[in-house]
């Protein structure tokens, strides 16, 4: 990357958004505060590799993502530093008070829980937060948003040390070669529109067969479409008939430029409402 930091970039972006589209101001303000924090907090989370490479090399080479069977492991003072941050931009923007210190009190959030929940983030065993949402004033969705808002940079930090590994090993499976999520965003390459895929929790990124379901493996192109919102022939929903999944996408070349995953993602909302009507879901 260039002199502009990462968060000027991603600044830059999603004002572009802003223009082009009004209505999405207060989504925007939501995420661009989100996305400051989790900048703040992955630059203090870099750290030497918990994997040594031959070890991750390995792995890849053998099927299996890096993180497979490992726990994270997070700092709990950044941790609680990240999470005070990020509940004060959840109060802000919903007028509420959020309540991240009654989060920060659940046993699978003390100190020493937290590389335990982190790995529980990671395989949705989450089931607990819906009943401590019911005591709030928000919904189970919101606080789930927080706490995997709040885990992204430490695994983007962790992920950023392998990034050389996982494209040496050609890696184009369906699922993230760092921690094993399945992709949230894809993107056409600017260059050869090459279909890049996007991991939402650590933010890697690994080429995957245009022609092919991500989550299913379907490569029947009969099965497979896309379709858009309306105009805008940048931003589709790529679609899988056979096992009914969806995955959005930014072709690049109709764009001229470089997109960052994280922003097309959040500013693509009313693509997942359209996907949701046509009975699509979005991931497991
Ligand atoms: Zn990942
Ligand atoms: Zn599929």
């Amino acid at each position: 990357m260039n002199s502009q930091s990462d968060l000027e970039r991603i600044t830059e972006e999603l004002e572009r958004y802003r223009g082009r589209d009004p209505e999405l101001s207060r989504l925007i303000d939501l995420y661009q505060e989100v996305f400051r924090v989790q900048e703040s907090t992955r630059l203090k989370a870099r750290s030497a590799p918990g994997i040594v490479f031959d070890e991750a090399r390995r792995r890849l080479s053998s099927g299996h993502f890096i993180l497979k069977g490992r726990g994270l492991n997070i700092d709990a003072g950044l941790f609680r530093e990240a999470a005070l941050a990020l509940g004060e931009v959840f109060s802000r923007v919903s007028g509420d008070r959020f309540p991240s210190q009654e989060i920060l009190a659940l046993p699978q959030l003390r100190p020493e829980a937290i590389s335990g929940f982190a790995s529980d983030i990671l395989s949705n065993r989450v089931d607990y937060l819906n009943q401590f949402a019911m005591g709030t004033d928000f919904n189970e969705e919101t606080v789930f948003l927080f706490l995997y808002s709040l885990v992204v940079p430490f695994f983007q930090a962790e992920a950023e040390n392998y990034r050389g590994i996982i494209k040496e090993s050609g890696w184009k499976r369906g699922f993230c070669p760092f921690c094993g999520s399945l992709p949230r965003y894809a993107r056409f390459h600017q260059e050869d529109g090459r279909r890049i895929l996007f991991c939402p929790l650590c933010r890697s990124q690994w080429r995957f067969p245009r022609l092919s379901c991500p989550f299913c493996g379907n490569s029947d192109h009969k099965k497979l479409g896309h379709f858009y919102l309306s105009e805008d022939k940048a931003h589709r929903a790529d679609v899988c008939n056979k096992c009914q999944r969806y995955i959005k996408t930014t072709d690049e070349r109709s764009l001229g430029r470089e997109v960052i995953p994280q922003v097309e993602d959040a500013v693509s909302l009313p693509l997942d409402y359209l996907a949701a009507r046509e009975g699509y879901q979005r991931d497991a």
